[in-house]
């Protein structure tokens, strides 16, 4: 399998020599060159399988340049019970009647990020080892991707983490996670600043290039393929718990931000995997609910990006979208780089209303879209309270209120729950009044030492902390 990238760059790659990088060189992103196609006989073997031979079976149409055996050791060492609680890896539980929830964070940071950065975390490990070279992973993080990178990384060979994060602006829980970590290779970094500054200074430097290539500067943002990779298995398992045969169509909603769960969703469905529609649930922060709704797609600027109860859906443009719009336009890269770079570049902005590319995400690709407020969230939380006895957080609440509203009778409706309650406290105890329940390992998380440095919003200072941390 060769990738490629979406804004045209001759290159073909190999899974392993995209394993590490970010963008393409001409700054599109990678996608393979053909989506594999799973018929039925080939969804009726893997309905039985457990989950980490499931993620083999799906890794291994994308990946050539790891042999089978260990590629087969790197699944069963990533997606273990003991590691994400269940045999099942992902459980399905009916609500009601056609409504379910696919359970994505049981994973050690309790959200769904865990199911992909544990993988890569294996991955980047056996492909350093094999190149007998280091890496040090520079991030920002308000606070799900740095937790999930950071319980991912600890104690790889040949990885570091420095991860920035704004100074006490993540919850108390999200701090006690990361913060407590006591590995070696793993650095906390308060910037005095906010989730922005923290962005700039990775960007700041990554654009040095002498410095990035001196001290081997890499990445785990949501762009990495490896991740939407890992994210596309869930889909099969949610889809095989939910039905019980291969000739039944399920939909899913998806909690979103960066675009990288449903992308990988879309990446499913272009397999093969039957599903008939994929819901992209937003909050107050609707970039994408608008471009689904109107065909506008206007990115927002940093003062127009609300605070929300669903945090880790705060974004102001989403970083995945560009692979779904190369497959929308028909994978014309020219058209894409016209709409990216151009229109994007120029005024912030596309507009694809009147394209008949447009009417296709809905009618060829199956997409809807819905958005959420604050009130809405706490509806949603004490509704499922009230009803089912179950708790969820507010990101999965978002996701639960856009399905309610695209149910169609006979489809099952599949919600992915992003996180765990516990995550988000504050929110959940203003709908219900009490704390939700906290897993075992987690209890007094809070009290324990805390290995972290202050440093202020300046690249130069994080580069002199990294170039100190790095022999
Ligand atoms: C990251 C995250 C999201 C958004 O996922 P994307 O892949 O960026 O669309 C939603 N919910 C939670 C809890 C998250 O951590």
């Amino acid at each position: 399998m060769n990738y490629l990238s979406t804004r045209g760059h001759a290159d073909r790659k190999r899974f392993c020599e995209i394993l590490l990088e970010g963008l393409a060189p001409d700054g599109g992103l990678y996608l393979p060159e053909t989506y594999p196609q799973v018929d039925t006989a080939t969804l009726a073997k893997w309905r039985t399988l457990p989950y980490n031979e499931l993620a083999f079976e799906i890794l291994s149409l994308y990946v050539d340049d790891i042999p089978a055996a260990d590629l087969k050791a790197i699944c069963a060492k990533t997606y273990t019970a003991e590691v994400f609680g269940t045999d099942e890896i992902v459980p399905l539980r009916e609500l009601e009647d056609g409504v379910y929830l696919e359970a994505l964070s049981n994973g050690p940071t309790l959200a769904f990020k865990d199911m992909a950065m544990q993988l890569l975390g294996n991955l980047f490990e056996y492909e350093l080892a094999r190149r007998g070279a280091e890496l040090n992973i520079l991030g920002a993080t308000s606070g799900d991707t740095g937790s999930a990178a950071e319980y991912a990384m600890r104690g790889k060979k040949g990885v570091r983490v420095f991860m920035t994060s704004p100074d006490g602006r993540m919850s108390p829980f999200q701090q006690a996670q990361m913060f407590s970590l006591q590995d070696a290779n793993i650095h906390n970094i308060a910037i005095t600043g906010v989730f922005d500054d923290c962005q700039d200074i990775v960007k700041a430097v990554s654009n040095d290039l002498a410095f990035k290539r001196k001290y081997r500067i890499g990445t785990v943002n949501s762009i990495n393929w490896a991740r939407l990779l890992a994210q596309v298995v869930y889909y099969f398992a949610g889809y095989f718990q939910a039905t019980a045969s291969n000739d039944k169509p399920v939909s899913f909603t998806v909690p979103s931000g960066n675009f990288g769960n449903v992308c990988a969703g879309h990446v499913a469905r272009m397999m093969g995997l039957p599903i008939q529609t994929l819901v992209v649930a937003t909050n107050e922060n609707d970039v994408l609910d608008e471009f689904f709704r109107t065909g506008v797609y206007r990115v927002r600027a940093a003062v127009d990006t609300h605070e929300t109860s669903s945090p880790s859906m705060d974004i102001s443009k989403a970083s995945n979208f560009e692979r779904f719009v190369f497959d929308l336009v028909g994978r014309d890269a020219a058209r894409l780089r016209q709409l990216f770079v151009d229109d994007l570049g120029l005024t912030g902005s596309f507009d694809l209303s009147a394209d008949p590319a447009f009417k296709q995400a809905a009618e060829r690709f199956g997409f809807r879209s819905g958005r959420s407020t604050h009130a809405d969230r706490l509806a949603m939380i004490r509704d499922t309270e009230k009803r089912f006895a179950t708790l969820i957080d507010p990101h999965t609440a978002d996701g639960l209120k856009a399905a309610r509203e695209q149910l169609v009778p006979g489809v099952p409706m599949v919600v992915l729950e992003t996180a765990l309650p516990i995550k988000f406290a504050a929110t959940v105890v203003e709908a219900l009044g009490e704390e939700p329940a906290r897993p075992k390992k987690f209890e007094g998380i809070e009290a324990l030492p805390k290995r972290v440095v202050q440093l202020p919003a300046d690249a130069e200072a994080v580069k002199a902390y990294i170039a100190q941390h790095c022999d």
